[in-house]
């Protein structure tokens, strides 16, 4: 399926005709197209194995070795866009400041010893002052409900206190969009509400996969359903997650709060 409805025009994000194997192995996404407007709270939801994750990667070329090499190579062939700039070997540094991915394992993106050095690390990376940095560090952090927790260890931190962190980091840079890889896993209702708390104040776009449908219909304006790499379903969240035949042929189903 397509989503084409919308205007690419004003998108945050646009994808058009997506298609991606890892090397080797069967189609994991098949001509995938939507957009995000400016933001939009998209929920990305599927059975595991769907491609979510796969299709997150896209968003900040996170699967590099299939970037386009330049801007003018990507007009007729299928792409990503952030902010109308096309994802490609030339723009990827721009795109990856603009994009905020948040790794579903906070072992996956925290890898410096205290809160604060690795909250800096992107603000320093993209050239700002220690001044500057020290600034994004306290007001991202206090931004995530941990003000004062730079001198604190990465490893001594609760789940959802690293997932804090983590965004925390995502934060310091800014971004415009955030791609968020199972945010919501494994924290308990207190830490779950308070991360709901902090994206829904989040101003730019977000696209999130997540299971917990619930959450999905608290926070997202529309839902992309996702099933075996092919855009099964796109429209407002009520719609398609209250949708039980659809939810049932891709092996999810209706949210509580739906029912
Ligand atoms: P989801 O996030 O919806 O669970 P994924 O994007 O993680 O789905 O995976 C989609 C498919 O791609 C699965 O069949 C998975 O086994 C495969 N896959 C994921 N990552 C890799 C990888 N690095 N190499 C090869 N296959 C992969």
């Amino acid at each position: 399926m397509t989503e084409s409805k919308v205007s690419s025009e004003s998108s945050a994000v646009h994808v058009d005709r997506l298609s991606f194997r890892y090397p080797g192995g069967p189609a994991v996404l098949s001509d995938i197209s939507f957009t995000i407007a400016p933001s939009e709270i998209i929920g990305l939801v599927g059975p595991s194995g769907a491609g979510k994750s796969t299709l997150l990667q896209h968003l900040n070329g996170l699967l590099p070795s299939k970037l386009p090499e330049s801007v003018g190579q990507v007009e007729n062939l299928p792409h990503v866009c952030i902010d109308n700039l096309p994802v490609s070997r030339q723009t990827i540094a721009e795109v990856r400041r603009r994009v905020g991915f948040l790794f579903q394992d906070p072992d996956d993106q925290l890898f410096c010893p205290t809160v604060f050095e690795d909250v800096a690390f992107g603000p320093l990376n993209l050239g700002l002052s220690d001044i500057e940095a020290r600034q994004r560090v306290r007001d991202s952090l206090a931004s995530v409900g941990l003000a004062g927790y730079e001198p604190r260890s990465t490893l001594r931190l609760s789940l959802g206190e690293r997932k804090r962190v983590c965004l925390a980091g995502v934060f310091a840079c800014q971004p415009s969009v955030l791609a968020l890889d199972e945010p919501f896993s494994s924290l308990d209702p207190r830490a779950c509400r308070t991360l709901i708390g902090i994206l829904k104040k989040f101003s730019g776009s977000q696209i999130i996969a997540t299971h917990d449908l619930d959450v999905v219909v608290d926070l997202c304006h529309r839902v992309l359903l996702l099933d075996a790499g092919q855009l099964r379903a796109a429209g407002p969240t009520a719609d398609i997650l209250g949708n039980a035949a659809l939810m049932e042929r891709h092996g999810l189903e209706v949210p509580w709060r739906l029912r």
